[in-house]
């Protein structure tokens, strides 16, 4: 047994010798041993690297994956958004188409009135609003144009008849005298006899007949307690109780009670007080 053992003495300081006993082939192979020891060492670290690189590969790779995954996420909410967006911008186009077709037919009242028609910037063209304001400008300007439609269609606004004043609302001299002055209830529109007379708003023809100093005249009732008065006229061309709208021709200009030739005379009334007409000839 002890022929494969060593006795090693080591002398520490202080503490006297000590004796180890190891086996022989310790002594004889330590090399080896040593050099295999350091390569199990060197494999371990090795295999502990292999280890920790995968793992942190694994580590990167899933977060890579989880990034990925996140950035397809997000392109798919960016798409769904395009999608939301570009579908709110069709909405607002249409909404815009709206507000154009609106504007349409407010020209065309306009224009039935002989009054300018009216342009709205950018209606119609290349939606560049934000996003997000498309839709409340949208509705907004609908609500807005179709109030106004509205308004207008009741409102006695244009002109009954594109002639030239020859007299306006207020005092003025006697055209028959030409002595004094007297009150103008209303515009005096120069003409040819039998020329067409529009009405100017929406409303029931409350009066058509002769009377008095007016000779010929229609009398119109309009919402908001507004009434219109055509006079002169030498033939009407509605009855009583008929409702007309704003552009219809309601007689024809004639010099029939107090004038002095063919034209028209026209009033606007409101609240049944007489008001200057010329300030509703334009829009
Ligand atoms: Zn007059």
């Amino acid at each position: 047994m002890l022929k494969n053992k060593l006795s090693i003495q080591i002398s520490i300081e202080g503490k006297g010798d000590k004796s180890f006993v190891v086996p022989s082939f310790f002594v004889k192979y330590w090399k080896k041993l040593a050099f295999s020891s350091l390569g199990l060492i060197v494999a371990l670290f090795g295999v502990i690297v292999y280890l920790a690189t995968k793992q942190k590969e694994e580590a990167i790779t899933s977060q890579y994956t989880e990034a990925l995954h996140e950035v397809r996420q997000k392109n798919k909410l960016l798409s769904m958004r395009k999608s939301e967006s570009e579908k709110e911008i069709g909405e607002a186009k249409k909404s815009f188409n709206k507000i154009d077709s609106t504007l349409e037919s407010i020209n065309k009242k306009m224009k039935k009135r002989g009054l300018k028609t009216i342009v709205l910037e950018n209606a119609g063209g290349p939606v560049e609003a934000d996003e997000e304001n498309i839709e409340l400008m949208s509705s907004y300007y609908e609500e807005a144009l179709t109030e106004l439609e509205k308004k207008l269609e009741n409102l006695p606004i244009g002109i009954p008849h594109p002639g030239r004043i020859t007299s306006k609302f207020g005092y003025r001299r006697n055209p028959f005298t030409n002595r004094g002055r007297e009150m103008h209830s209303g515009v005096d529109l120069k003409g040819r006899t039998g020329d067409r007379i529009k009405s100017t708003a929406k409303g029931v023809v409350s009066f058509a007949g002769y009377e008095g100093d007016y000779g010929y005249v229609v009398k119109i009732r309009h919402a908001n307690r507004y009434e219109t008065r055509y006079a002169h006229l030498s033939r009407p061309l509605v009855r009583k109780g008929a409702r007309v709208a704003a552009g219809d021709i309601i007689g024809l200009m004639g010099s029939t009670g107090r004038s002095t030739g063919p034209h028209l005379h026209y009033e606007i009334l409101k609240n049944n007080k007489k008001i200057n007409p010329q300030k509703y000839f334009s829009f």
